[in-house]
């Protein structure tokens, strides 16, 4: 870690100190604890050199325009850091400034059929918020201690995904600092280039600092079943049901894989799947009369079905009681080798074949989710990526392969599972029908058929080359480098990304 009396960091303190274009009102703080280092994946820890603790928007707008005016300054990054809950360096500045959104004072204010909520606020916090009024957000995240700033930067998904799209497609307006320090309002009406390419834009054009986000009536109660199958088919062909019929309020699944350090046997098949639906509630003879109309029309070959009746906050809280057990038993702040991809429906089940065989033999636990959304629900002028091969298929998968392990940061071990999900990240995401583009470089027997990519698009995306990232755009490529050049162009923000470089 950089000493924080290195001279490249004193440079900086005097230049923001005694420049005039830079006399700030806000502390830089040159000892930075190694959290800011850090984050959720525990695989990549980048030092920054200095952190600020913005007391207003108006703090990241000074140091933005003091950074991107003062010929002295013109290696410094900054990377907004929200909750910190990426997994490979996303919201980390190696060598530059980390701006602490969680000091600025996160306002969370419910008006008429919206709520303006500060960049770094906490989904929970939104939620209690909202719910003191009987209202409610559309749609979520599994995990609510992530900020509203840190998810919209890149889509924000749960099982109402496919009812109201991503959080991305709930947002009203925007205030977001530019890279250049500009403090711009955007809506799809007014500076709508801002506001698409912020919204899933990897941080890379601005810094939100605040979102008007959609609300609706809150209910008070939550059906949740879990649905058990042996049989993927079966699995996939009712998940695809359930949101076709657009009768319930939520719905994922999870392929159940057993550890290979497991010396359990159960009765089960393994690996099995899991269908998770949720219907909200006030009346609860209505809901079980309308959960038992649906599961009449689900395939006769389920093994079991599981009711639970839950608060609706205890149902959009429910990860947190898993963080606390995992916590307990030392399984939460270790290493994350995640992926997450958007996979083509008409290539769910070579994906799934994939993956297990992929992982099966180092998997010792953690999350493998996988459910259906809707094309429609999304807005393709915001930066995000779903999968452009198959246009026409409505239905997109979302896979997220969220593995736990205890190897450590740096190890060997690590290794082997990262360069694993390498693999398994080139074959989805390369053309079908093409050999696979990128890393290692996988053979044609690597694949699980007809040797063919699938046309996959990475979630919460992690390339580190131009090439990779222009594959990941393809159609948006150019846009996305247009407004770069328009709201950042001397590439200061979210250098975590590995997008692009700094320019002097
Ligand atoms: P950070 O990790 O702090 O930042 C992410 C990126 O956004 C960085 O590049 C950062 O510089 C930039 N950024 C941060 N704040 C801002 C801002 N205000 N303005 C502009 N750029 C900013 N995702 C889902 O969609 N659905 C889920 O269900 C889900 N569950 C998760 C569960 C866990 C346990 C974890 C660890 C992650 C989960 N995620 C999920 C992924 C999560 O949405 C992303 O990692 C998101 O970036 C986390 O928000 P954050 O506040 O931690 O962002």
């Amino acid at each position: 870690m950089m000493s924080p009396f290195s001279p490249h960091s004193l440079l900086i303190f005097s230049i923001l100190i005694f420049s005039p274009s830079s006399y700030v009102s806000f502390d830089l703080d040159f000892s930075p604890s190694l959290t800011y280092s850090q984050d959720y994946g525990k695989i990549i820890e980048e030092s920054p050199v200095s952190v600020l603790r913005p007391t207003s928007p108006t703090d990241i707008s000074l140091l933005l325009k003091s950074i991107s005016t003062d010929p002295a300054q013109n290696n410094v990054t900054v990377a907004a850091r929200g909750a910190a809950h990426s997994t490979y360096g996303q919201a980390q500045a190696p060598g530059g400034i980390v701006i602490d959104m969680t000091s600025l004072p996160n306002f969370i204010k419910v008006e008429n059929g919206y709520v303006d909520a500060g960049g770094g606020a906490l989904w929970v916090d939104v939620l209690k918020e909202t719910l003191s009024y009987g209202l409610t957000p559309r749609t979520w995240t599994d995990y609510l201690y992530l900020t509203v700033g840190g998810t919209l930067s890149n889509a924000g998904v749960s099982g109402q995904a496919y009812r109201y799209g991503p959080q991305i497609s709930n947002v009203l307006e925007l205030d977001v600092v530019t890279g250049k320090g500009e403090q711009v309002t955007c809506s799809e009406l007014v500076n709508s280039d801002l506001f698409y390419g912020v919204l899933g834009g990897l941080g890379q054009f601005g810094i939100i600092t605040r979102a008007r986000i959609i609300l609706q009536h809150a209910p008070e109660m939550v059906k949740r079943v879990e649905i058990i199958y042996g049989d993927f088919d079966q699995f996939i062909k009712d998940q695809e049901f359930l949101i076709s019929k657009g009768k319930v309020d939520y719905l994922e699944g999870f392929v159940n894989l057993q550890a290979s350090t497991s010396t359990t046997t159960t009765e089960l098949p393994n690996p099995y799947y899991t269908i998770e639906l949720a219907l909200y509630y006030n009346d609860t003879n209505l809901v079980q009369n309308t959960l038992d109309q649906l599961v009449l029309q689900l395939g006769s070959v389920r093994l079991s079905t599981t009711e639970f009746d839950v608060s609706f906050f205890e149902f959009l809280n429910r990860v947190k009681a898993t963080v606390d057990e995992l916590t307990q038993r030392g399984l939460w702040d270790i290493p994350h080798p995640w992926f997450n991809l958007f996979v083509p429906k008409a290539q769910i089940v070579r994906f799934k074949d994939l993956v297990i065989q992929s992982i099966s033999s180092t998997y010792i636990g953690g999350p493998i989710i996988i459910y259906p959304i809707l094309r429609h629900k999304w807005n393709l002028n915001m930066s995000v990526m779903l999968p452009e091969v198959y246009p026409k298929e409505d239905i997109v998968y979302i896979v997220s392969v969220l593995q736990w392990t205890t190897c450590e940061r740096g190890s060997q071990c690590l290794e082997t599972l990262l360069s694993q999900n390498k693999k398994v990240i080139s074959i989805a995401t390369s053309e079908p029908n093409t050999r696979p583009i990128s890393i290692n470089n996988p053979t044609r027997s690597d694949l699980s058929n007809d040797g063919g990519g699938m046309g996959a698009k990475q979630y919460l995306p992690y390339w580190t080359s131009e090439e990779e990232w222009g594959a990941h755009f393809g159609g948006k490529w150019d846009r996305f480098k247009d407004l770069k050049s328009r709201f950042d162009p001397l590439n200061v923000l979210a250098p975590g990304q590995r997008i692009f470089k700094r320019k002097p």
